[in-house]
C-alpha cells in the first residue's frame, strides 16, 4: 500500500485544522491513531550513544532478587509535528527507559537555531587556544 492510499483512510488528516502530511514524514496514518499519536514523523533521525554521559542503564528486576538488567541507551534526535502545529519541532530523546515515554527536549525551529548557534560557539570556545 502506497504512503497515499494508507493517509486517505486517516480521517483525522482530512479535518479542516489538520496539518497536511509533510514530505518528510514517514506516513503511516490511521483513523485509529490515538489522539497524542496523531503526529507527523521525519524519516530523518539521527541516533548516537554520547560518551560523557553513562552508556549504560541498570534497573532493578522486579523479580525481588536484587540483580539488576543492564543495557545501552541512545540519543535520537528528529523532527515531529502535531497533527494541528503550525510548524514542526525538533525532538531530542533519550532511550534510557528511565523516564516517561515522549519526555526529553522539544525545540521549535527558533530554539533549535539557537541551541544550533549555541553549540557553534561552544565549539569554537572549545577549541580555540
Ligand atoms: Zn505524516
Amino acid at each position: 500500500m502506497t504512503k497515499a492510499k494508507r493517509e486517505k483512510a486517516a480521517k483525522w488528516l482530512r479535518d479542516s485544522a489538520a496539518v497536511r502530511c509533510p514530505d518528510w514524514c514517514v506516513g503511516g496514518h490511521r483513523t485509529g491513531d490515538h489522539p497524542v499519536d496523531r503526529r507527523h514523523f521525519s524519516r530523518w533521525e539521527y541516533q548516537f550513544r554520547p560518551v560523557l554521559m553513562a552508556p549504560k542503564i541498570f534497573r532493578p528486576r522486579k523479580d525481588g532478587s536484587g540483580l539488576h538488567d543492564v543495557s545501552s541507551w541512545k540519543l535520537e534526535v528528529y523532527v515531529a509535528q502535531g497533527w494541528q502545529q503550525f510548524e514542526p519541532r525538533i525532538e531530542i530523546m533519550s532511550d534510557s527507559g528511565d523516564k516517561p515515554i515522549g519526555e526529553g527536549i522539544k525545540l521549535t525551529l527558533r530554539d533549535a537555531r539557537k541551541l544550533r548557534a549555541a553549540l557553534g560557539k561552544a565549539l569554537e570556545v572549545a577549541q580555540s587556544s
